[in-house]
């Protein structure tokens, strides 16, 4: 040991002893890893999780939430990325290149399709979009240069669910990969490698029901396939996507919870989209779990459950700055994007400026359902609802 105070703090030679063992993983911080020899650091290798390179290429802490999340969507492995939307950016970075084609449905998480128009376009990647709710139209967007379909169940927003499994037999008959957005799913509604002939990946945005707090950012890219994993992470690697090891800890810390919370906001959010139904200023109900919305047949067919998300479309008579009104009477309810958190919020959409031509007359709010009583949440919106009349 040396006499120096900053020397002896930093190469200190107590090590606490092995075998601690408490719930939640330890957080584990490093850009650099330490090497034992020069052999070692010569021997690694950035395919294998035996062991360390480098911070931003894994840490115990992120191998462990991968682990986890590939285990709560089915799949073989995950690749974490910065945001919901990174992941997306990344599988189309990753499997595109010039002259490609991709395809994205019509009702997609919208951040989404701006990669497309105006990051993917500028490098000679081209898109087209479909009409998820009508297979045809997917077989009919399909071109020779088409490489990847991306898929959403249900859509943002409008919550359309379509024939999963329709849909991902027109992309295998023709040789195309397939990305399913499986952020309303959770891992939890159903199984994005089972349903139909299964999806090639699965991108989960744990920015919502995994986090479940409202205070993280992070998305997971899972795949089953090695070789496709490999080269997701190739490009994972050349573009420098890392997390952070205290929201890596932050979601490890909320997944346990995860099916627990997603049941309490499924059943309360049911509840209040059938109470909504029977609302006067309602036009209509969009939830896939109730009877006559989009989709529902399709729902039924491949979920065992729905995230606590869902949408009202208003009657068209009522101008758009009453539904603004509405939204500001909510009082329990905030205003906010994002969703699977404690908070219930809710997000007022103009769809004439999201989709040409828009699917609905009326102006559309979207909830989403947090962890709060169902009764307090229902008279929340009744005395919202009151302002309008
Ligand atoms: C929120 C969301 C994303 C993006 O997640 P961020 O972490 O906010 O970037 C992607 N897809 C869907 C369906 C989402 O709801």
């Amino acid at each position: 040991m040396t006499d120096h105070a900053s020397t002896g703090l930093i190469h200190h030679p107590y090590h606490p002893p092995e075998g601690f063992e408490a719930p939640q993983p330890g957080v584990h911080k490093a850009s650099t890893v330490i090497f034992r020899d020069v052999a070692a650091m010569r021997a690694r290798d950035w395919r294998s999780k035996a062991g360390y390179t480098y911070g931003l290429h894994g840490t115990p802490t992120t191998f462990t939430l991968e682990a986890r999340i590939a285990h709560l969507e089915h799949g073989r492995d995950t690749l974490l990325t910065p945001s919901g939307l990174a992941a997306i950016a990344l599988v189309d970075l990753a499997l595109l290149g010039q002259g490609d084609e991709l395809l994205i449905p019509l009702n997609a998480y919208g951040p989404g399709k701006s990669v497309a128009r105006h990051q993917l376009a500028r490098y000679g990647i081209g898109h087209r979009f479909y009409d998820p709710m009508a297979p045809d139209s997917l077989a009919a967007a399909i071109g020779p240069t088409t490489r990847l379909v991306w898929l959403e169940a249900p859509g943002s927003v409008t919550m359309e669910f379509p024939d999963l499994p329709a849909l991902i037999a027109v992309a295998r008959a023709r040789g195309l990969l397939t990305a399913l957005d499986n952020t309303w799913g959770a891992g939890i509604a159903f199984d994005g490698f089972a349903v139909g002939g299964g999806c090639d990946v699965v991108v989960q945005a744990l920015t919502k029901y995994p986090s479940g707090g409202g205070d993280v950012l992070m998305g997971a890219v899972t795949t089953v396939d090695e070789a496709l994993h490999l080269r997701l992470k190739a490009a994972h690697m050349d573009l420098g996507l890392g997390v952070g090891a205290n929201d890596a800890e932050a979601v490890l810390r909320a997944l346990p919870s995860i099916a627990l919370r997603y049941h309490a906001q499924d059943r309360t959010a049911r509840a209040l989209a059938a109470w909504l139904r029977g609302q006067p200023q309602v036009a209509q109900v969009l939830h896939p779990a109730l009877e006559g919305s989009p989709g529902h047949a399709h729902w039924r067919a491949a979920c065992s459950a729905a995230a606590g998300l869902f949408s009202i479309v208003f009657d068209p008579q009522l101008a758009p700055a009453r539904v603004d009104a509405f939204v500001d009477a909510l009082r329990l309810f905030r205003i906010g994007y994002s969703w699977g958190g404690a908070v219930s919020l809710a997000v007022p959409y103009d769809l004439k400026a999201m989709r040409d031509p828009a699917p609905y007359e009326g102006t559309l709010v979207r909830f989403s359902i947090g962890l709060e009583a169902e009764a307090d949440l229902r008279a929340d919106l009744a005395q919202a609802l009151a302002v309008l009349r």
